[in-house]
Order: C-alpha cells, then sequence, then structure tokens
C-alpha cells in the first residue's frame, strides 16, 4: 500500500492481468483498497505482451511498468484460470468487488468451407505462438485475412520470421501454434522471406487499419489485394490447405457483392484469420451478451450482477488507452461500490481533472472549517446583518473558502480561440523518428521501429504545452490590473493552483485580467 494510504480492508479480485485489470489495480491500491490480480498467463500484460508485437510495445518498457504498479502492494497470482482452476462462485466468497478484464481471447475463424483445415490458424493463436517464443519461422506462403491492425500484425511478424528451406513437416507453422511444442532456436538456419499477402474485404485505401502501418506493411513487401473475399479454403490430399479461393467485391447500391465469374487461388502454406475477437467464457456461463462480449452499464457494472463489474475488450474491442479509462472509471464505481454509496451519476464525458482542494490539503493548506455565525454575531463583526444564511456570499475573506479556482478543465478543453496565442510562438513539434524498413531489411528485424527521443528533446517538447485552463504563473493578471486587485498568493499559502487571489472589494470587473491571461484560464463570473 503507498504510504499515506488508509487500508480500507476491502478486498477486489481481479481477473485478467492486461492494460484493463492493470488500470484497476492501480487505481483501487491508492484509494486503499487490496486488489488481486487473477490471469491465466505465465506473465501479466495481456495483449500488450501475448498478441502486439515486441517491436511495437516494447517488452523492456513493459515490464518497468507493470512492476510499478505491482510495487505499491498489488497481489499477483498466475497461471490461473477463473472459471477452470477457481470458480467464480469461490471468489464472489473471497471478495468484496469483482472486476472483470479477461480481454477478448478467442480469434474468429474463417467462416467458408475448408477453413478447419490445420494450417488455418486464428491470428490470436498465431500472435500468442510467436510472442511466447514458440514460432521461429512460417511457412513460405502465407495469406492473412483481415483488414485491421492485427492483420497487419500477423504479416509484418511473418515477414520478419520467414521461412526455412529444409524445414521438415513436423516443424510446420501450424504444429507449433496449435500445441505447446516450440521450435527449436538453436536449430533455425538461414531463413529465407516468406511471400505474405493481406486479403482485405475494404478497398486498401479504407482498410481499418492504421494508414501509417499500412504504408508500412508495403513498403516491407508484404502484398495487400483490396475489395476481395475468401469464399472457400481449398484442401490437398492431406487435408492441409494449398490455397485461398477467393473472389473481387464491387459495391452495387452501397452494398460490396461478390462480382460473378472472379473466383482465384492464393496459394498458401499458412492460413490466418485475422476477422475479430471475441471473449472466452470458458466457466463463466451467464455472461455472453449474445455477440461474444459482456455488456455493462453506465457505471461499469453488469446489469443484474451487483458488485462485479467490467472493463476493456470484454466491452468491446478497441485500443490499449481504452481499456486503461475503463479501469479508471470502473475503480470509481467500484470504489462508491465498496463504501456502500450511490454510484452517481457520471459525466457525459469522462475527463481527468486537476483536484485544487485535495492539492491543499496535501500540502498541509486546508481550507478552515466552515462555521455559521449567528446574526449577531455577523452584525457585531462586519457592522451589519444579512438576511441570508451567513457566509455562503461574499466569502472572499473567507478562509473555509476555496478562492479564485474554477477547473475548467473539469468541463470542457479550453478551445485555441480562448487563449491568448500572442504569447506562443509557433515552435515545431519534435517528432520521432520512424525507421521504415524495405523489403531486404526485414527478415530477422525485431527491433522497435519508433525511435524515442534524448531526455533533452523530450523535456522541450513538453515545454510546447499552452497549459491551456490553468495558470502557469505568468504574472499578466498582477501586472495589468488597474484596479491592484488581483494579488500574488502570499508565498506560505501558495501551491499548485493557488497562485493569484482577488480582493473583490478593488475589482470592478473590467475583464482585463481575463484579456492579457494567456491559457485561458481566467472566466469572469458573478462569484456564486
Ligand atoms: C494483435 C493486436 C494488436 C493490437 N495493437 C494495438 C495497438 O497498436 N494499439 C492499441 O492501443 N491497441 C492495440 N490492440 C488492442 C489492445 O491490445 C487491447 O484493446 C487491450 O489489450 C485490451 O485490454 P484488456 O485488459 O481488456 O484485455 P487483454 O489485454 O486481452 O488482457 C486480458 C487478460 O486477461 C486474461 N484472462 C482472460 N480470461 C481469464 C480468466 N478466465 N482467468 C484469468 N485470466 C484471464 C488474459 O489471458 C489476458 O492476460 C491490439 C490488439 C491485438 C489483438
Amino acid at each position: 500500500m503507498p504510504e499515506g494510504v488508509q487500508k480500507t480492508g476491502k478486498k477486489v479480485a481481479i481477473i485478467g492481468g492486461g492494460p484493463a485489470g492493470l488500470s484497476v489495480a492501480y487505481q483501487l491500491t491508492l484509494k486503499g483498497h487490496s486488489c488481486t490480480i487473477f490471469d491465466e498467463h505465465e506473465l501479466l500484460g495481456g495483449m500488450m505482451r501475448y498478441g502486439i508485437p515486441g517491436f511495437r510495445t516494447p517488452r523492456a518498457v513493459l515490464d518497468t511498468e507493470i512492476q510499478r504498479i505491482i510495487d505499491l502492494g498489488v497481489e499477483v497470482k498466475l497461471n490461473v484460470h477463473i472459471g477452470k482452476d477457481i470458480t467464480l462462485d469461490q471468489i464472489k466468497k473471497d471478495y468484496d468487488a469483482i472486476f472483470m478484464g479477461m480481454g477478448a481471447q478467442a480469434g474468429r475463424p474463417l467462416p467458408v468451407p475448408g477453413a478447419d483445415a490445420p494450417n488455418v490458424v486464428t491470428a490470436m493463436a498465431f500472435l500468442r505462438a510467436f510472442n511466447d517464443g514458440r514460432l521461429q519461422h512460417v511457412g513460405k506462403r502465407v495469406v492473412v485475412i483481415g483488414g485491421g491492425d492485427t492483420s497487419i500484425d500477423v504479416a509484418t511478424v511473418a515477414r520478419r520470421l520467414g521461412h526455412i528451406k529444409t524445414a521438415n513437416p513436423s516443424e510446420r507453422a501450424e504444429h507449433i501454434i496449435a500445441g505447446q511444442v516450440a521450435h527449436d532456436v538453436a536449430a533455425v538456419s538461414a531463413k529465407d522471406g516468406a511471400e505474405v499477402v493481406l486479403c482485405s474485404r475494404s478497398p486498401v485505401a479504407q482498410m481499418n487499419a492504421n494508414k501509417h502501418e499500412v504504408d508500412e506493411a508495403l513498403a516491407e513487401g508484404i502484398e495487400i489485394k483490396g475489395s476481395i473475399t475468401p469464399v472457400s479454403v481449398v484442401v490437398g490430399a492431406d487435408g492441409r490447405a494449398t490455397a485461398l479461393r477467393v473472389a473481387e467485391l464491387e459495391t452495387v447500391g452501397g452494398k460490396q457483392v461478390v462480382k460473378e465469374g472472379t473466383e482465384y487461388d492464393i496459394p498458401a502454406d499458412l492460413i490466418v484469420s485475422a476477422i475479430g475477437q471475441a471473449v472466452d467464457f470458458t466457466g463463466l456461463d451467464g455472461f455472453d451478451n449474445g455477440k461474444g462480449l459482456i455488456s455493462a452499464d453506465k457505471h461499469y457494472q453488469v446489469p443484474g450482477q451487483k458488485g462485479i463489474f467490467v472493463g476493456g475488450d470484454v466491452l468491446r474491442p478497441h485500443l490499449l488507452t481504452t481499456a486503461i479509462g475503463h479501469g479508471r472509471i470502473a475503480a470509481e464505481s467500484i470504489d462508491h461500490y465498496l463504501s456502500g454509496e450511490d454510484l452517481g451519476k457520471r459525466p457525459k464525458v469522462d475527463v481527468a481533472y486537476f483536484d485544487v482542494l485535495r492539492k491543499e490539503i496535501e500540502v498541509g493548506l486546508a481550507p478552515e472549517k466552515y462555521q455559521s455565525r449567528s446574526k449577531d454575531e455577523v452584525k457585531k463583526e462586519e457592522g451589519f446583518a444579512k438576511d441570508i444564511d451567513l457566509g455562503v456570499r461574499g466569502t472572499d475573506k473567507d478562509k473555509f473558502a476555496v478562492h479564485n479556482f474554477e477547473d475548467r478543465s473539469e468541463k470542457y478543453v479550453i478551445p485555441s480561440t480562448e487563449l491568448f496565442l500572442g504569447h506562443f510562438p509557433y515552435t515545431p513539434r519534435n517528432k520521432r523518428n520512424f525507421v521504415t524498413l524495405t523489403a531486404e531489411q526485414v527478415l530477422g528485424h525485431f527491433e522497435e521501429r519508433l525511435e524515442a527521443l534524448d531526455s533533452k528533446t523530450v523535456v522541450s517538447e513538453a515545454k510546447r504545452c499552452m497549459s491551456c485552463g490553468l495558470c502557469f504563473e505568468c504574472d499578466n493578471c498582477v501586472i495589468y490590473c488597474p484596479q491592484t486587485a488581483v494579488f500574488k498568493v502570499k508565498k506560505a499559502q501558495s501551491t499548485t493552483g493557488r497562485y493569484v487571489d482577488t480582493d473583490y472589494s478593488r475589482c470592478i470587473g473590467c475583464h482585463i485580467c481575463a484579456d492579457v491571461c494567456p491559457t485561458g484560464y481566467i472566466k469572469m463570473g458573478m462569484g456564486d
């Protein structure tokens, strides 16, 4: 448990140690709850380790980031599948709340005849075998079906692995992918590049995959065929696939239909289906919403399953950042649930914001406790009586209120029209260099292609931040206020978010402070 955090005594079970589960563990540990992550793998990370290749999420960085979370005091139980090794009922008995972040581990098989041939595999199984280090080479001709980022990952991995002319049948990729056996790394001799063809139903320019990744794949020698659909898998006498039969698609009345008489075969030693993912519900009956995923309410609680929360790919396969964000929101809901509170309303748009009150408490500058005063007391202190509840209006002198702070980032992003752009000379972005590989260079290249910035450049990149919506202590409001109403908070009272204050008995509402504020931080209002 981090220093200064009070233990609540509540226990939370987190099923799945991918980005969603790790995010929940991080957030809840900071709130004082004891978290245990259960994962069926031998290491944490989920798809960041067993799906996305290391040349995109470098493992050294991943390991360090995961360790930072574990070091907060998170308990980890690996090689445990909830539903097989431990029942969900047992988890319900042992823990106060549950987070299900199992991701979408199952790949969708090709829905065409012949797809049950042994050398037709899913992208999930292919990438798992590669990331485990078992798969060291693929066949000579690999055909990938997809069009999203996963299909690009499969194709680029296949190009990097290459093939071995002398490989014997027992070393075929499908045996390695299907079983737990591994290629013998020491025995891997000279490799040749594999011929990789990626087939997409969309035209190449409209593929779901990131355009940049598509361009890189083309540069690496991957052939991409757009506007085609798989029709069947051509199976040889030995039961193995020898080709993928495809047909061209055309758009008729806004719909894609097969163009008659355009069928042809693409020869293949390995066919990989990268057409989607689904949740593995083994031992977790009753959660499938009929679409291979789990449904949740706006608090990320499973409807009808009080105390069970979800997030990440189980809701909808998407991105790492989405899963991490879901984890943060679910953790908030779990925290309310464990405190016996109403789960409350959720904002339309979830944003992170700076909490000045929390900051003031943290640095020992917490506002004073509010004391209500009687009319007589107020009359004595201020020379006149007010009819309204005292201390609620006209609090600029009171120390129980936080003055001069309105956290605009809680509500919306400040648009550039509200910034005083004259203060921000154009500074070009410090872009990271991307290494583009040619078809000749790609074989055996497993290094990260996006090069890191050095620490000096990282700092100068961070300095380009305009702090929109926040005060960066430029003093303009203090300098330009004609009434000297705006003043710097005394050093002993000042902290982040408490830099300037206003003497409202001098303020005439002239707006000059707001006009000269570079970041759009000052907003005029009636002080309610
Ligand atoms: C090939 C590929 C490439 C991708 N590339 C990108 C990318 O470039 N950028 C990006 O932002 N996103 C990318 N994504 C998406 C991203 O990886 C996912 O959105 C994200 O990992 C989802 O996180 P999660 O925690 O929900 O699930 P996962 O990362 O899948 O983690 C779930 C974990 O739960 C474990 N688990 C499942 N069931 C159980 C059980 N019953 N008991 C115990 N443990 C269990 C799993 O083994 C796994 O370790 C990619 C995905 C894939 C498949």
